[in-house]
């Protein structure tokens, strides 16, 4: 007998991702993949940077070409939203009207940019990146003298600044706290971002919120700050952040809490739903708490968990939280997991004013010293050994962490009491698509 297909709902890397690991297990069963915009999925990373730049044609975002979803028998309904789960009825309904009955469906719904809501945001000129669309548009805006104004010292309006500065804009960021990245990387760190763009130019007004955005008829000329400056503008790019597309969710009755609940193998409160990516808070088996991240290798891994345990393998998902970045000519790649309200202490190896170091966030637990986070930039060769010392939750020695001459394998001493050791099969990760302009 026929079975109900696999439903992926996304158009993104998780999404692609699940399909791919669906049909590594079943060659069998029909696989639909249902995306809300006219684009094969795609991978958000390069639109901040190659696309930006003038680089790579949007397209390069693309996770695979048409021809491998064809020969996986994978029906790829694009330009088509999910209106409404049914979880009782295994059912979804399409905004095109059509009803699909399901099997096993997943949500890979993402995340969606946060509106900023002042008087004049919604004017011609004001930007947020979050699509193709968005990314081919802003970078026709990125030319030489243009004035542009970059609200929000986060990843997104820091990469999109360092675009606009090597094609020659003048850009000024916008940021109510008094430096970029505070709440990630804390303020030696932030400090050190906000002078690595200074020295290219980009000027900063930390401290400072926007009260509204002005006009010329439709089109924003000026920036309007808490503090009563006015800065002209030809573009703003706002990056406030994100926020997880639960609607589907919230009203199919699953548990939602800032992104949709799901257990270690990605299942959600309904049995036969799923959730994966900048979407699902999932339960961490070895940090032994709810984690949502938004970042690709995420999507990237939790896509791939989540289509094996749809299609019945038996999965843990425990991949340790991983990101990366690319500004100018630095990048930097960072690994580990802080829980909230943890007390944390820097160590640094290596040189701050160099561009070239790692950093280490490390917890003090029961008389020791151990790494939660760690983070190399400029550095390519450390991050599985920065991995391997956050997932042993060995004490550690804070002069032997900062000295380069010590290995950092042998910075630790014996295991602190009580943590366990993070054994991952996902745990050391390589990039897909970012060997591009990386060594
Ligand atoms: C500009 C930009 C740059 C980034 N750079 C980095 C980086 O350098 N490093 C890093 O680690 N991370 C980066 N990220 C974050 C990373 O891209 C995300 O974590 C990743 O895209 C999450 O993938 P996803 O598949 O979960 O969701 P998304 O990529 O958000 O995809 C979700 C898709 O689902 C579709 N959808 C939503 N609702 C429905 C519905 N009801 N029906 C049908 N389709 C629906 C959406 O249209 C969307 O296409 C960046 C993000 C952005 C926006």
């Amino acid at each position: 007998m026929a079975r109900d297909p696999f439903v992926v709902v996304g158009g993104g890397v998780a999404a692609a991702r699940a399909v791919e690991a669906i049909r590594d297990i079943d060659t069998d069963t029909p696989v639909v993949l249902v995306a809300r915009e006219q684009r094969l999925p795609y991978e958000r990373p390069p639109l901040s940077k190659e696309v930006l730049l003038g680089l790579e044609p949007v397209e390069a975002a693309f996770v695979r070409p048409r021809q491998w979803y064809d020969e996986r028998g994978v029906q790829l309904r694009l330009g088509v939203a999910v209106d409404r789960l049914d979880p009782a009825q295994r059912t979804v309904v399409l905004s095109d009207g059509e009803q699909l009955a399901w099997g096993a469906v997943l949500l890979a719904t993402g995340s969606g940019a946060r509106k900023l809501k002042v008087p004049g945001s919604r004017l011609d000129g004001v930007f947020y990146l979050r699509t193709m669309t968005d990314a081919a548009a802003l970078r026709e805006r990125l030319v030489e003298g243009s004035r542009v104004v970059v609200v929000g010292a986060g990843w997104i309006g820091l990469e999109v600044s360092a675009a606009a500065r090597r094609r020659g804009a003048e850009v000024t960021v916008v940021e109510p706290q008094e430096a970029p990245l505070l709440g990630t990387l804390g303020e030696r760190i932030g400090t050190w971002f906000a002078d690595v763009h200074r020295s290219h130019g980009v000027t900063f007004r930390f401290g400072e919120g926007v009260a509204s955005l002005e006009g010329t008829g439709d089109t924003v000329t000026t920036v309007c700050t808490t503090s009563g400056e006015r800065l002209p503008a030809d573009t703003v790019v706002i990056g406030v952040g994100a926020f997880p597309n639960t609607r589907l969710a919230e009203q199919a009755g699953l548990a939602v809490d800032d992104g949709v609940l799901v257990d270690e193998s990605l299942r959600a409160s309904a049995e036969g739903v799923y959730a994966a990516g900048d979407v699902a808070r999932w339960y961490h088996p070895t940090l032994g708490t709810r984690v949502r991240v938004e970042h690709w290798a995420n999507a990237y891994d939790g896509g791939y968990a989540a289509g094996r345990s749809m299609a019945g393998a038996a999965v843990r998902y425990d991949a340790m939280p991983f990101f990366y970045s690319d500004q100018y000519d630095l990048g930097l790649e960072y690994a580990g997991y802080i829980p909230p309200g943890t007390d944390t202490e820097l160590v640094l190896r290596g040189d701050l004013a160099a561009d070239e170091f790692l950093a280490f966030w490390v917890a003090r637990h029961d008389g020791g010293t151990r790494v939660l986070a760690g983070m190399q930039v400029h550095v390519w060769d450390q991050l599985d050994a920065v991995q391997a010392l956050v997932r042993s939750g060995v004490r550690v020695d804070l002069d032997r962490l900062a000295d380069p001459a010590v290995a950092l394998g042998a910075v630790g001493a014996e295991r602190l009491s009580g943590i366990p050791p993070l054994k991952s099969r996902y745990a050391v990760h390589r990039l897909s698509w970012a060997p591009r302009g990386r060594p």
